[in-house]
């Protein structure tokens, strides 16, 4: 059976480990998890980090591998392992320049294409055109070309990318999305929720930007910097 990594990405409160390591599952401290996708039945599981590294062969994938993360703030809480939201980097700490480059430039394709862009009620102009072939190639293969790599990585910087679309603003959309909707899950029916529903389908969604006052109202743990650029 082979394993691909894809991502460190979000889970749900209460997600297990899929892999049963001393007879247990076990759960994850921050519910971020590495995501890794099974060749065979083309469905994808979350691990720790060290049961990730027992399950992938090629240990150079993991350190190359997308983090969604990074721009979490949560504390840990709970058993279970660590994920990597907080730390601010990618996951491979001894990755090379390139690996980081690369890891760099398939989280952002990943989040034009994918992460941001299917995120129901979004507006419409994260997904970009121009990067549907090396998008459907890069699903086909799972891995970027160098020329591909260098090409998203021009796109993110260049001067015509608005500030919204480039990466960490919409890892910053991402991780508000992720933390709203956990909190709207847990609030009874009521004002304060009608609150917090309307700041992300009002501002989040619609206008990608969050003011300080509507993340301290929804009690948000963004990066110090989300959402002032
Ligand atoms: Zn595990």
């Amino acid at each position: 059976m082979t394993w691909i990594p894809v991502r460190i990405d979000f889970v749900e409160p209460g997600t297990q480990c899929h892999r049963i390591a001393n007879g247990r599952h076990h759960g994850f401290k921050t519910s971020t998890a590495t995501i890794l996708l099974n060749e065979d039945s083309g469905q994808e599981y979350p691990f720790g980090p060290v049961c990730a590294q027992h399950m992938v062969s090629d240990k150079s994938l993991l350190r190359g591998i997308p983090d969604f993360t990074t721009r979490d703030f949560t504390l840990e809480e709970g058993e279970g392992d660590h994920g990597s939201g907080g730390k601010g980097g990618f996951q491979g700490a001894d990755a090379s320049d390139a690996e980081k480059a690369h890891a760099f430039a398939k989280r952002y394709l990943m989040l034009r294409m994918d992460r941001v862009a299917n995120i129901p009620g979004i507006q419409s102009r994260i997904q970009y055109a121009p990067l549907e072939k090396v998008y459907a190639e890069f699903l086909r293969t799972r891995e970027l070309t160098d020329d591909a790599s260098r090409h998203i990585i021009a796109l993110e910087r260049s001067e015509k990318t608005p500030v919204i679309y480039r990466s960490n603003h919409l890892l910053d959309v991402y991780t508000a999305y992720v933390q709203l909707n956990r909190r709207i899950k847990e609030v009874k029916p009521g004002s304060y929720l009608d609150t917090l529903v309307s700041i992300r389908d009002n501002s989040l969604l619609k206008r990608l930007k969050l003011s300080e006052a509507q993340i301290r109202a929804a009690k948000l743990r963004l990066h110090p910097q989300a959402f002032t650029g």
